[in-house]
């Protein structure tokens, strides 16, 4: 159905939710425009899946799943190790790996390719402030000429700018769980063929894994608060997370020193808390918010399929609605919610997965690794465990 009114839509953040919600929207007869803060597309992360039928099914939509399916992990192994680097248990592949897992960067990508042709992109600008009145929401830009919009739409994730401004005055917004993380690419001088190796010491781990495709590997690390209180950081200073980072693992072995000494070499660093996003609502006027920016939940909480869903169901209820975006808004954020829930539900465990916290949960961790291969029904049943939140949502069909 060809929008009738609101047809032109900012969308800041070009990551995954950003992109996906502007396919939809051109898809629907909108005219979307993404701003994106970074210089260029932003590379960088690890791996991000995709798992059962309402993920792959609007990817398939998009024309997008044979590329992604192209561009798969396919990890074969993922190992724990002693500091010696000798295995002590082994994750049976593809067990959390979902139906596709893709390098985030080659999504991006994808993503940004598939729509560049009937999207706006600003690169290297960001909003600095917002005015709703009647005639639309008035953006001013860090660089770029004031503009107006019918409707601005926050897809720029945990930190969102455009929450910021448009939902300033609500409290508890970001629920920290106590765990950081940062990733960066390596050279491989560890002689892995699509594998990881992980290494956990309490409240830490850090993991090396091969990167297919890109000649290099990717070094990650997941770190608890120490003390169990917050790690006071700039999410925009690189060389202070850097630090921060160097300190919280300073006296751990295996292959930390060397892919630590690798920081100042790294382009692509990341660095974040694991924080939840918890709004009372999602819209607020003409402002909306998609993806991490409205309801992050961390690792294990399909952020990244979460974030395609509701750029299908956003840009599907504005078509649906004829460009209303009252009424649109309102039944995003009706079909979406439960769905959301249950991903957060589901991520507020990963701490005491990525990083347990003492000597003999890392034991546990372990054994229950090394036992798991025997126990076919228990394998069954992290699958399902990890599949089921993904799949717990009916997609309407929206007329092109
Ligand atoms: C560099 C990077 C690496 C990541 N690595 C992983 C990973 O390895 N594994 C994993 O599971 N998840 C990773 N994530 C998170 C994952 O992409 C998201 O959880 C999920 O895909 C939802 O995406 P999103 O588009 O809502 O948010 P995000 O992916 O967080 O994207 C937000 C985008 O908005 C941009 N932005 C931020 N503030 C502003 C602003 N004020 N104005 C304009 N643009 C802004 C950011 O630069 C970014 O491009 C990573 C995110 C980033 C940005």
């Amino acid at each position: 159905m060809e929008a009738k009114q609101n047809r032109n839509i900012l969308i800041s953040g070009a990551s995954v939710a950003g992109p996906a919600l502007a396919w939809w929207l051109a898809r629907h007869g909108f005219r979307p425009t993404v701003v994106e803060r970074a210089p260029h597309l932003r590379g960088g992360g690890y791996a991000v899946d995709f798992r059962g039928p309402a993920h792959l099914s609007v990817l398939a939509q998009m024309g997008i799943l044979d590329q992604i399916s192209a561009h798969q992990t396919h990890l074969a192994a993922t190992t724990y190790v002693d500091e010696d680097s000798r295995p002590v248990a082994s994750m049976p592949a593809g067990i959390f790996a979902g139906d596709v897992e893709i390098l985030r960067g080659d999504l991006g990508r994808i993503l940004y390719e598939a729509t560049r042709d009937r999207t706006e992109y600003l690169f290297g600008d960001s909003v600095t402030a917002l005015r709703e009145d009647d005639g639309g929401v008035h953006v001013t830009f860090a660089r770029s000429a004031p503009r107006t919009f019918d409707l601005v739409i926050g897809a720029d994730g945990l930190h969102s700018g455009i929450r910021q401004l448009a939902f300033a005055g609500q409290p508890d917004q970001v629920a920290d769980l106590g765990l950081y993380v940062a990733i960066f690419g390596v050279p491989d001088r560890y002689g892995l063929d699509h594998e990881g190796l992980l290494y956990s010491v309490p409240g830490k781990t850090a993991a090396v894994f091969s990167a297919p495709g890109t000649g290099q590997a990717v070094a990650q690390f997941f770190f608890r608060a120490p003390g169990g209180r917050p790690v006071d950081f700039d999410y925009r200073d690189t060389a202070q997370q850097q630090k921060i980072l160097a300190s919280a693992f300073a006296d751990v072995g295996w292959h930390v020193p060397d892919l630590l000494g690798q920081l100042p070499a790294a382009d692509d660093f990341y660095f974040d808390s694991v924080s939840q996003v918890r709004l009372g609502r999602w819209s607020s006027g003409r402002v909306a918010l998609a993806g991490d920016a409205g309801y992050a939940a961390g690792p294990g909480g399909n952020g990244t399929g979460t974030a395609v869903v509701a750029a299908y169901v956003l840009a599907g209820e504005l078509a649906a609605a004829g460009g209303d975006y009252r009424t649109a808004y309102d039944r995003y954020e009706r079909r979406l919610r439960p769905y959301v829930a249950r991903g957060q539900k589901q991520a507020r465990g990963g701490a005491d997965f990525l990083a347990p916290d003492t000597a003999r949960k890392i034991a546990q961790r372990n054994r229950f690794f090394r036992l798991l291969p025997y126990l076919p029904p228990a394998r069954a049943l992290v699958k399902h465990l990890s599949t089921r939140t993904a799949t717990a949502i009916n997609l309407p069909q929206y007329a092109p």
